[in-house]
């Protein structure tokens, strides 16, 4: 492995890691490709008109989503609020300067309980009031039909780890579509596989938000907002550059579009099948590695995109501890991961007791290096 490159965070004093756990902020979410990167610079020698390269660089989305629109946005999340903003406050000026306050606007959002993330926050921060159904294992249709009013703004649909008892989309969209209500979803983790840049837009969805600082290796900043015109149009005036908006905290500079746009052509012509066997290569590599400590269960969980869930687009290493175990727990074995220099993140998110490594980030040959720290850390040696 080179160290290439580590000297500005070897002068602030900031630990490298080597990152395990996906595609996750807290960790510095990807690493850009080389010609994302470069694009990025040569954007940042000109000025040009934001409202032409915004309009173009939709263009680009709209062309690979199939959606009559596209949009830039400062991250899945942001694209959230500008969702939410749109099916509230439409283009109307007097109501785009109002948010948060909704006075005059149907201002309610219908989501899944089993679909409550910690990013419906954004949903509420643009002045939704969220309209829950069904619970954590079951929706029953009669519970949207029900939950929809004169009030309700959109019905949300979030793809998140989980999908637990929600309804189908296609269904969700069948019900909202014939009391005229959009639908909104956010698939912030779910490319890839690239199938789903199409998939949501074609099942009828009004609105999908994607990051494009997750697995579109765009910068981590950035986000992809595709669907029908006038919903874009209506979120783009809740937006930046528009000075006067809830969105303008969320701005998206020219460097970001530069390189969220060359990073999503990169995506679309990537050949995934040879990635994941890449990935899958990774996993297996770690569950050889380990599978002689006694006390330990090591397993290879192959990806599962049609779950259509993020925890099942990419190959896992999954380790757990029998009741034989004998060595450090798990919340020890993972402070002494991040303890040690580089730190390493793996993924402690998923079931009870679980330990998940996923390949998504690491880079090639590093697996090799994470399998030896695992080792060093289970066996204490
Ligand atoms: C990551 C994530 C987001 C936030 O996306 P950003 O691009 O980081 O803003 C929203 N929703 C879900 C389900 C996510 O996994």
């Amino acid at each position: 492995m080179t160290s290439q490159g580590v000297e500005f965070y070897e002068r602030l004093g900031v630990k490298r890691l080597i990152n395990a756990a996906s595609w996750i902020t807290v960790y510095g979410g990807s690493i850009m490709p080389p010609a994302v990167v470069t694009a990025m610079e040569d954007a940042s020698r000109w000025f040009v008109d934001m409202h032409e390269l915004n309009a173009k660089a939709g263009q680009v989305i709209a062309n690979l989503t199939g959606a009559e629109a596209g949009l830039v946005t400062a991250g899945s999340a942001a694209g959230m609020v500008l969702e939410a903003a749109a099916c509230m406050a439409g283009s109307d000026p007097a109501k785009v300067w109002r948010l948060p306050d909704t006075t005059g606007m149907k201002n309610e959002i219908i989501l899944h309980r089993a679909h409550r993330v910690n990013y419906d926050h954004n949903f509420r921060a643009a002045g939704a009031t969220l309209v829950e159904i069904g619970n954590s294992g079951s929706t029953a249709e009669w519970e949207l039909e029900d939950a929809i009013n004169e009030n309700t703004a959109a019905v949300a649909y979030i793809f998140g780890p989980r999908r637990g008892g929600a309804l189908p989309l296609d269904k969700v969209v069948e019900i909202a579509h014939k009391r005229e209500v959009p639908v909104i979803v956010d698939a912030a983790a779910m490319l890839p596989p690239p199938e789903n840049l199409t998939q949501f837009i074609a099942m009828g969805a009004d609105m999908v938000s994607f990051s494009g600082g997750k697995g579109v290796l765009g910068p981590q900043s950035t986000g992809i907002l595709a669907g029908r015109a006038d919903l874009i149009e209506a979120a783009y005036a809740n937006g930046a550059p528009n000075s006067d908006s809830i969105g303008r905290a969320a701005k998206v500079c020219k460097e970001e579009i530069a390189g969220l746009v060359t990073a999503l052509e990169i995506f679309v012509d990537t050949d995934f099948e040879a990635v994941m066997s890449g990935w899958r290569d990774q996993c297996a590599h770690v569950v050889e590695s380990l599978g002689d400590i006694p006390g330990l269960r090591l397993a290879l969980s192959e990806a599962r995109p049609e779950m259509l869930e993020s925890m099942s687009n990419a190959p896992r290493a999954l380790i757990y501890f029998e009741h034989d175990w004998k060595g450090p727990s798990r919340d020890q074995v993972l402070q002494m991961l991040e303890d040690g220099d580089p730190g390493v993140r793996v993924n402690a998110s998923g079931f009870e007791g679980e330990i998940a490594i996923i390949p998504v980030n690491l880079r090639r040959g590093e697996e090799i290096e994470l399998a030896r720290r695992l080792r060093e850390v289970l066996t204490g040696g």
